[in-house]
C-alpha cells in the first residue's frame, strides 16, 4: 500500500499513520484468504457495509463473526487489494476516520472506515467502476467528432435516428426500466454511460410528467443540494426548493441531452419471464402499437410509493360528493367555497390542505395517528445541513463526498445518529410543536425519537415537512378531527366516535402500498409474492416489520425472482443507489460473474 501525495513528505501523523497500517494489514489477511484473522480486526461491535464490491449486493454484515462469515464466501473470487488512502485521517474523540480506495479482480471501489480502539467500527466499501468498462469521461471522453473525410461518415444525429429506430425492433435492449419517473431517468442515464442497451417506458406524455402532473402547489420538500441528478448537477442558481413543473421540465431537458432511450406514452401491459430463451417478454403499447421487447433484465421503476391506499368504506354509493385519492387530486381549482374532509395527516395530506385552503375552502383534516413534523428551516439547518448545503459545499462536501457519509453510516445505529438532531429540534421550535399539539394535532419523533430520515427509511411515511400548513393548524384555519373515519353519509364522512364531518370532497391522503403491488398487476401475485415487500429495514417498528434486515428491502439489489430488479426513492437515493444497480447490470451485460453473498429472504409478501 502506497501513501497519498500530500502525505510523502514524512509528516504523517498518528491518526493517517493508525489507518494506513490497519488497511496494510487488513490488506495482508485477506490476501492470505484469512478471514479469520481479518475478521478479528473488527471490533466486537462493528458493521461493515458493501455496495456490490464484495457482495454483488446490497449488504451490511454486523461484528466479526459476520465479517467473518461474507469474507469465507467471497475472498477467493473478489481477490481484494490496493488499498490506499486518498487523504490524511482524522481523528475525533477517539474515532478515526479514513478514507481509500481499493481494487477487486473485476473493479475499483472506494471506501471509508472509522477505527476505534485500534478495530474497524464501521467500515464501507463501494465499487465504482468495472475494469476495462470504464465509462468514457474525463481523458476518455468522446471525440464527438472524426477527424477524417469519409464519404460514409454518419453524422451524430444519424447515428442517433438510427439508434432509436433499430431498438426494441430489430435489436433487443438488454434492460428494460418500466417508469420513466426520476428514477428511471437516473439509472438509464448511468446505463448509457456504462454502454448497456436499454429502453425506459413510461406511460406518460413527457419525461417530467410524474411531477407535473402532481397538486399544482407542489415543490420538492428536499433541498437542491440533496437533490442533484447524476453527471448533470443543478445550476448555482437553481432554488433550494425546486417547484415540481420546474423540475420536470429539467427531467426532461436531462432525458435529451444524455441521450435515452425513453420510449414516453407508453405503458408496460405484463411482463412474463420465458425459462427458455431467459428473457423478459415485456409487451408494451406505445402509443397505440401493441410491442413485445424482450431483455435480459427487467427493473420496475414505477415508484417506490406502489398503489395507492384506499379505504373501503361503507356508504360510499350514497355519498353525493366526490371521493378521491391524493394521487388523483387535481389540486383546489374548482373547490372554492366547498367543505373539503382530506383523510390523513401526512405530506400530501398538508400540501393538499394548503392548496384549498388558499382558494378558500372550508377545509378538515382527518388525524389518525400522530406525525412527525419538521420545520423547513430545521431541516435545513440541523437535518440536513452539514451534508447537503450551501455550508457543507463551502466545507469541502461535495454531493458525492456527501453521499459517501451517509452511507457509511450502518442503519443499525443511525438512529443513534439522528436521535441529537432531533433533540436539539424539538428545543429549537419547542414553540411551535406546542402551537400544533394546543391546537389539537398530535406529534411525533418517531418510536424511538429518532425523526425523518429514520421514518423515511423505515416505512416511507408518517411525516411532514412544514411549508405553510401546520401554521394553518395553529390558527384555526384548517380544523383537525382525530379518529378513524368509518362510513359516508349522503352529504358527510363519520368517524368511529359519530362525529360527522359534513363534506362536498373527500381526498384519500392514506398513501401507498408497497411497490411489489406493480409486480402483481404487470406479473402475477406469485411473482410479487416471491420477490416480497419493497423498502423498510426490518426495524420493527410500525409499518416496518421485523427481522432486521440491514438494508433496504428489496432496492438497487438481487430479489428472489432472478433478472427482476426495484429501483426508486427519493432524488438522492436516486442518484446513489442507481450506481450501483447500473454496475451489477452492467456486470450481467458483459458476462462477468456475480456471485451473490447473503441475497435477503423475503418474510413479508407485501400485497
Ligand atoms: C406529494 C409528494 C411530494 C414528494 N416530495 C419529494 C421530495 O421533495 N423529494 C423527493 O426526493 N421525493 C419526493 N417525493 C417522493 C417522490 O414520489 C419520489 O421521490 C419520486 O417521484 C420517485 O421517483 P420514481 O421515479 O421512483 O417514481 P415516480 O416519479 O412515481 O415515477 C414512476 C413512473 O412510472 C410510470 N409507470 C408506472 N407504471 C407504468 C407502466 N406499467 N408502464 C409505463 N410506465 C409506468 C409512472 O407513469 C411514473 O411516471 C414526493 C412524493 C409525493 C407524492
Amino acid at each position: 500500500m502506497s501513501s497519498p501525495e500530500q502525505m510523502s513528505d514524512g509528516d504523517i501523523d498518528q491518526a493517517t499513520e493508525t489507518a494506513q497500517t490497519y488497511l496494510e494489514e487488513l490488506e495482508d489477511a485477506m490476501r492470505r484468504e484469512d478471514a479469520a484473522a481479518a475478521a478479528e480486526m473488527f471490533c466486537a461491535e462493528s458493521y461493515w457495509r458493501d455496495l456490490v464490491a464484495f457482495t454483488w449486493n446490497i449488504k451490511t454484515v454486523e461484528n466479526p463473526s459476520g465479517v467473518e462469515d461474507m469474507l469465507e464466501e467471497t475472498l477467493a473470487h473478489i481477490g481484494p487489494s490496493g488499498f490506499e488512502l486518498t487523504e490524511p485521517a482524522e481523528e475525533e474523540d477517539g474515532i478515526i476516520t479514513a478514507w481509500f480506495t481499493f481494487e477487486t479482480e473485476v473493479g475499483r471501489g472506494e471506501g471509508v472506515v472509522r477505527l476505534k480502539d485500534g478495530g474497524a467500527w464501521t467500515f464501507l466499501t463501494a465499487l465504482t467502476e468495472l475494469k476495462g468498462h470504464e465509462e468514457p469521461k474525463g481523458r476518455d471522453r468522446p471525440i464527438g467528432a472524426e477527424p477524417v473525410a469519409d464519404p460514409d461518415r454518419k453524422t451524430w444525429t444519424e447515428r442517433r435516428e438510427e439508434e432509436l429506430e433499430n431498438l426494441g425492433y430489430t435489436e433487443q435492449p438488454h434492460t428494460v426500466i418500466v417508469g420513466g419517473g426520476q428514477g428511471g431517468i437516473a439509472l438509464g442515464a448511468r446505463l448509457r454511460q456504462l454502454g448497456v442497451p436499454t429502453i425506459i417506458v413510461e406511460k406518460n406524455d413527457r419525461p417530467g410528467d410524474s411531477w407535473r402532473n402532481r397538486y399544482k402547489g407542489l415543490a420538492l420538500h428536499d433541498p437542491v443540494w440533496y437533490d442533484h441528478l447524476p453527471y448533470i448537477k443543478f445550476p448555482d442558481n437553481w432554488p433550494v426548493f425546486s417547484p415540481k413543473d420546474k423540475l420536470g421540465d429539467w427531467l426532461e431537458m436531462y432525458t435529451r441531452v444524455m441521450e435515452l432511450n425513453y420510449w414516453s406514452k407508453t405503458e408496460a401491459t405484463s411482463a412474463q419471464y420465458d425459462e427458455e430463451t431467459g428473457t423478459w417478454e415485456v409487451e408494451v403499447n406505445r402509443d397505440g402499437e401493441e410491442l413485445v421487447l424482450r431483455p435480459q433484465e427487467l427493473v420496475m421503476a414505477t415508484g417506490m410509493s406502489g398503489k395507492p391506499n384506499v379505504p373501503d368504506l361503507s356508504g360510499e354509493e350514497r355519498f353525493s360528493g366526490e371521493v378521491h385519492h391524493s394521487s388523483e387530486h387535481p389540486g383546489p381549482e374548482g373547490y372554492e367555497d366547498k367543505s373539503v374532509v382530506v383523510v390523513g395527516s401526512n405530506n400530501s395530506a398538508h400540501d393538499i390542505c394548503e392548496g384549498l385552503w388558499e382558494v378558500g375552502a372550508d377545509v378538515t383534516m382527518v388525524q389518525r395517528s400522530s406525525t412527525h413534523v419538521l420545520k423547513t428551516d430545521s431541516l435545513l439547518e440541523h437535518a440536513l445541513g452539514d451534508l447537503y448545503s450551501e455550508r457543507a459545499v463551502e466545507n469541502g462536501i461535495d454531493t458525492h463526498r456527501a453521499d459517501m457519509i451517509f452511507a457509511s453510516l450502518p442503519y443499525r445505529i443511525m438512529n443513534e445518529f439522528q436521535k441529537p438532531i432531533y433533540d436539539t429540534v424539538r428545543e429549537i421550535d419547542a414553540d411551535f410543536y406546542e402551537a400544533l399539539e394546543d391546537a389539537g394535532f398530535m406529534i411525533d419523533f418517531g418510536p424511538d425519537e429518532s425523526g425523518l430520515f429514520m421514518k423515511y427509511l423505515r416505512r416511507g411515511s408518517g411525516y411532514y415537512i412544514d411549508t405553510g400548513a401546520s401554521q394553518l393548524i395553529i390558527d384555526g384555519e384548517v380544523a383537525v378531527a382525530r379518529g378513524q373515519v368509518t362510513e359516508f353519509t349522503e352529504d358527510a364522512i363519520l368517524l368511529e366516535d359519530g362525529t360527522e364531518l359534513p363534506a362536498d370532497l373527500v381526498v384519500y391522503a392514506t398513501g401507498y402500498g408497497s411497490m411489489n403491488g406493480w409486480v402483481a398487476g404487470l406479473m402475477d401475485e406469485e411473482t410479487a409474492r416471491q420477490a416480497g415487500k419493497v423498502w423498510g429495514l426490518g426495524s420493527d417498528t410500525p409499518k416496518d416489520p421485523g427481522p432486521w434486515e440491514g438494508e433496504q428491502r428489496n432496492m438497487w439489489k438481487p430479489t428472489q425472482v432472478e433478472q427482476l430488479w426495484f429501483h426508486g426513492g427519493n432524488l438522492h437515493q436516486s442518484r446513489h443507489y442507481s450506481l450501483y444497480l447500473a454496475l451489477q447490470l452492467k456486470a450481467r451485460y458483459e458476462e462477468i460473474p456475480t456471485p451473490v453473498y447473503g441475497r435477503q429472504e423475503v418474510h413479508h409478501e407485501g400485497i
